[in-house]
């Protein structure tokens, strides 16, 4: 199809000259609930909206408890820490992924292992995740270990690609298998369910993030989705300085972190959540316009979401034919008011981590190589 035909048709869709790639939306409560944080003067770290945010994003996603963070990286970093990965532990994830989700576990002394990506979900794939155990790793005493590099294999991160949710339940249970903890990069997936589960209630721990391009948004923020109570309170502990409550005492037990994210911010995250189905119909809508568009296409695949799952289709993404075909695109698109965007430049390809062990990454490279993502701001009914 002519470049132009794809422009005019974006254009068209979403009622504009030229389309950003994805803004955030208010059209609800926002103004009304940060007036109330300026009336009140609770614009920080104490306040309503924070304890309210925690609960309703939990009975959303259908967990126990939910943690706030000033962002998904924090709430990762964190969510990691807690899974018990330690200096020089190995980390299983994919090297198809924003960098923070391999920041974090570098912020502990961690080592990522990038293994490949699945075709039909283009996140962390459970098959090239059993055939590198099988060759690499074995247990002792009770923990998983990397048989080339003596490191133990602590934990699993699957990163749900633009909200596509990841084959998770198989995932869980060869992390079970293999004593290897399960920590979802659910980022990019609020809203997103796999078998009717939300994204990031599968394992121990999932973080999602709030920042400005995401899917709700309280100007930066992240969350921590947990099932354990305990954990969850130490959680929300230690990412408020490890402080023990009292009226007056400055008394600490342990070392912590002031990743606790502002009331304010909070405020905007309780207004933007009672929208979050109206949102992500809209994506949805957008991803279908798309799908039929490129319907019959040879050389511009939309990609969708697979059977069993919905994904709250954050970026709308295609597959392009090949890798000048998708330069082609780019520059096309973003010289002519569209803005498009490549997928991430693989990590095993930044200078942080090239030297670390991966398994080939044969679909990773593939999709490098040609995925595009398309405007998918939510189109407000005019
Ligand atoms: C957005 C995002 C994060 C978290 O980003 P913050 O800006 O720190 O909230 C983490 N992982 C992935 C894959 C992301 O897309």
């Amino acid at each position: 199809m002519e470049f132009k035909k794809i422009t005019d048709f974006i254009k068209d869709l979403f009622q504009e000259e030229r389309v950003p790639l994805s803004v955030p939306v208010f059209m609800g409560n926002e103004k009304k609930y940060l007036n109330e944080c300026i009336d009140t003067t609770f614009v920080s770290s104490v306040g309503q909206f924070v304890d309210r945010f925690e609960k309703d994003v939990a009975e959303y996603v259908g967990c126990k408890r939910a943690v706030v963070c000033v962002s998904g990286t924090n709430a990762l970093h964190i969510s990691l820490m807690l899974a018990g990965v330690e200096r020089d532990d190995e980390v299983l994830t994919q090297p198809l992924t924003f960098i923070a989700t391999c920041n974090a576990l570098s912020y502990i002394g961690a080592h990522p292992v990038f293994i490949d990506v699945d075709m039909d979900t283009m996140g962390f794939s459970p098959s090239a995740m059993k055939s590198w155990l099988e060759k690499n790793a074995e247990i002792r005493k009770g923990e998983c270990f990397n048989k080339n590099t003596g490191r133990r294999v602590k934990a699993c991160i699957p990163m749900h690609t633009f909200g596509i949710p990841v084959k998770i339940d198989k995932l869980a249970e060869l992390c079970a298998e293999w004593h290897i903890e399960l920590v979802e990069d659910a980022a990019e997936s609020i809203g997103s369910f796999y078998k009717g589960k939300h994204t990031g209630t599968f394992g121990k721990i999932g973080a999602l993030s709030f920042n400005g391009n995401k899917t709700i948004t309280t100007g930066g923020g992240g969350m921590m989705l947990f099932n354990d109570e305990e954990l969850a309170t130490y959680a929300k502990h230690i990412t408020t300085q490890a402080k023990i409550p009292h009226r007056w005492e400055f008394k600490h037990d342990h070392i912590g972190y002031n990743y606790r994210m502002p009331n304010i911010n909070a405020a905007l995250g309780c207004a933007q959540l009672e929208n979050i189905e109206r949102y992500v119909d809209s994506k949805r809508e957008t991803a279908h316009a798309y799908a039929d568009f490129f319907r019959n296409d040879p050389n511009i695949q939309f990609f969708e979401e697979p059977a069993d799952c919905r994904s709250n289709y954050w970026l709308s993404a295609v597959v392009m034919k090949d890798h000048e075909a998708q330069l082609e695109f780019l520059e096309y698109t973003n010289d002519n008011g569209v803005m498009t965007r490549p997928i991430w430049e693989l990590m095993n390809r930044l200078p942080m981590f090239e030297n670390c062990e991966n398994d080939g990454l044969k679909n990773a490279i593939y999709f490098a190589d040609r995925v595009v993502n398309l405007p998918s701001s939510v189109r407000l009914k005019k």
